[in-house]
């Protein structure tokens, strides 16, 4: 082998190993889920619709559906308990492999605002906020209102790829009456189990 071949080796290994890396980068095989609020926080509330409980039986759905696509599961809060915004990412930054998903519904002082976000911090959950939020607005009907970077606390301090879902508006009539259905909850569910395999996929 001449040096220049030897280079070209030297170099062609490099460039698999990177290929492997950036592979390797968003391999996992934890979904870490927080349920929003929980307990004494009570998050948005109307007409006897509290996003605490949509929270947790979102969390809960998209549990179920994760497991049965062979994902281990760690939940945040799985009851109705308060769980502080430090714990839940010192929660998720336990487990390496794993990406990290809030579930919240939202609150307007306008009750004419509709439609699901998601928002994101770091660059892998930009991407991972960009598969969820497509496969909800193609499983559930709603205004897309995109995908927007935010610096909340819990998915700024979680070290995975994480995003948070606002699922529909707590303070829209509509929206409301939506979310007390059941149907409603899974497809929201099913559609973010299907956005984290698809991330999970690419
Ligand atoms: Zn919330």
């Amino acid at each position: 082998m001449n040096a220049n071949s030897f280079r070209f080796l030297l170099f062609a290994l490099g460039l698999s190993s990177w290929f492997a890396l950036s592979s390797v980068a968003h391999a996992f095989s934890t979904v870490v889920i927080d349920a929003g609020h929980g307990g004494k926080d009570w998050g948005a509330a109307e007409s006897k619709v509290f996003e605490k409980h949509i929270n947790l039986d979102v969390a809960r759905r998209l549990e179920r559906t994760l497991r049965e696509n062979g994902f281990k599961v760690v939940m945040v809060r799985s009851k109705d308990n308060f769980v502080p915004l430090s714990e839940r990412s010192n929660i998720a930054n336990k487990y390496w492999d794993s990406v990290f998903v809030s579930i919240h519904f939202n609150h307007s002082w306008k009750n004419t605002i509709t439609g699901i976000e998601t928002f994101y911090y770091g660059s892998e959950g930009a991407k991972l906020a960009d598969y969820v939020q497509k496969d909800l607005i193609k499983g559930v009907d709603a205004y897309d209102r995109g995908v927007k970077r935010a610096s909340f606390a819990v998915i700024r301090r979680t070290r995975a790829p994480a995003c948070l879902v606002e699922g529909g508006f707590v303070s829209n009539e509509g929206e409301r009456d939506q979310m007390r259905e059941g149907a409603r909850r899974q497809k929201i569910a099913d559609a973010i189990a299907r956005g984290i395999i698809n991330y999970k996929n690419r």
